[in-house]
C-alpha cells in the first residue's frame, strides 16, 4: 500500500539549502579502519535538479533471523531483491538496519503463549550476520540493544562487515569516540546515491534499559549526540540527515525531531507502534514501517535541489512461500540451530 506524505503541499518544503561548501564523496565498501568519520574527497557541488531514492529499512530483528512461520532473512533477501530490481533504477537504494539484530550466535524465534523466544545457535561471533548483511548489500547498521550486550566482542569483528556500523551516541568510555572506532565503526557516513549525499548516523534509546552492560561503553544522550554531529555531517557535505534509530518514537524520536535541527529522516524505532504513514515533525520525517525479519518498507524518496520534497512509504510482509535467495540460505543453513 503506497502512502503519499507530502503531495501538494511538498513546495514548502523546500526551503534551506544546505549550508557549507565542504565536499566529500560517498564512502563506497566499507568504511576505513579510522576514528575519523568517513569524509574523503571531491564532489563538486551539491546535487542540483530532482532525484528518486528508495530507503529499505526496518529491521530490528530482536536477534530472530528465522522465525517458526517459515519467515526468514533468506526469503526476506529474496524479497528485497525482487523489490529492488523492480525500481526504475535499482542502483538508487540503500538498504539500511536499526540495530537490534546481531547477536552471537544465530537466532530462531518462536511464539507460544504470545511470548516470543530466541533459541540460539552456536557462539560465532556474528559471523552470519557479516555474511548476510554482505551478501544483499547492507548500506549501514547502528548498535542496539542485542549488540550492546556483547558489543566488546562484537566491535573486533567489524572488520568482516562491507557495511558501516554507524552510531551517534554509543562511545568508548575512555576515547570518547564511537565504541569500536578502531575496528571501523563510525559516527556517520556519508553515502552518495543518484547524485544525492546521504549523512546516515544511528542512535539509541538513553531512556530505560540504556544503562551499558559493558563497563568501557558510555551511552550519550541521544539528543546531545546529534545536536554534536549533525552539524559535523552538514559541514562535510552531506544533504539529506538520516538516523537509524533505536530511539522510543513516542517520546525520544519526537523530541528529538522537535528539538535538534537538520536532521531530515528518522529511520526505524526501538519502542513503539509501527507508523502506517510518515510522521512529519517540523522538517523531519519518522518513518516506522512494521518491522522484524518478516516485515519491512521502502521509502520511495523525491529529491529536489538536496531536499526531500516527497515521500511515499510502502509496506512489505515476507512470504513463508517465498523461494529463498539461495547464497543467503546457505549462509543461515550453516549457522542456524536444529528446529526442536
Ligand atoms: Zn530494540
Amino acid at each position: 500500500m503506497a502512502r503519499r506524505l507530502f503531495g501538494a503541499s511538498a513546495v514548502l518544503l523546500v526551503s534551506v539549502l544546505v549550508a557549507g561548501t565542504a565536499c566529500t564523496s560517498p564512502q563506497n565498501g566499507r568504511p576505513s579502519g579510522v576514528a575519523s568519520p568517513a569524509v574523503s574527497t571531491t564532489s563538486p557541488s551539491a546535487h542540483r535538479g530532482q532525484a528518486r531514492v528508495t530507503i529499505f529499512h526496518a529491521t530490528h530483528f530482536d536477534g530472530a533471523w528465522v522465525l517458526a512461520g517459515g519467515q526468514d532473512f533468506a526469503r526476506r533477501a529474496a524479497l528485497l531483491r525482487r523489490l529492488r530490481a523492480a525500481l526504475p533504477e535499482p542502483r538508487n537504494a540503500l538498504v539500511v538496519g536499526n540495530g537490534d539484530d546481531i547477536d552471537p550466535g544465530l537466532g530462531r524465534g518462536s511464539y507460544a503463549d504470545y511470548d516470543f523466544t530466541v533459541e540460539h545457535g552456536p557462539d560465532v561471533r556474528g559471523m552470519y550476520a557479516f555474511e548476510a548483511f554482505n551478501a544483499i548489500g547492507l548500506d549501514a547498521e547502528t548498535y542496539g540493544f542485542n549488540e550492546l550486550d556483547w558489543i566488546d566482542r562484537l566491535a573486533p569483528q567489524l572488520p568482516n562487515a562491507r557495511f558501516a556500523m554507524v552510531s551517534a551516541n554509543v562511545r568508548d568510555r575512555a576515547t570518547g569516540q564511537v565504541f569500536g572506532a578502531q575496528y571501523g565503526a563510525l559516527p556517520w557516513v556519508i553515502k552518495e546515491v543518484a547524485g544525492v549525499r546521504f549523512g546516515i548516523t544511528g542512535a539509541i534509546t538513553a531512556q530505560g534499559r540504556a544503562v551499558p552492560f559493558v563497563p568501557t561503553v558510555e551511552v550519550v544522550e541521544p539528543a546531545q549526540a546529534l545536536t554534536e554531529q549533525v552539524p559535523r555531517m552538514r559541514a562535510a557535505g552531506a544533504e539529506i540527515i538520516v538516523v537509524l534509530s533505536h530511539l522510543d518514537t513516542r517520546t525520544e524520536a519526537q523530541r528529538i525531531a522537535r528539538t535538534v535541527p537538520g536532521i531530515d529522516l528518522i529511520l526505524g524505532t526501538h519502542i513503539g507502534e509501527p507508523l502506517a504513514t510518515p510522521q512529519r515533525i517540523n522538517a523531519t520525517l519518522l518513518s516506522v514501517p512494521d518491522w522484524g525479519v518478516g516485515s519491512f518498507g521502502d521509502l520511495d524518496l523525491t529529491i529536489r535541489d538536496g531536499r526531500i520534497v516527497d515521500a511515499e512509504l510502502h509496506q512489505h510482509t515476507v512470504d513463508a512461500n517465498e523461494p529463498p535467495d539461495p547464497a543467503v540460505k546457505r549462509i543461515l543453513d550453516r549457522y542456524l540451530p536444529p528446529a526442536r
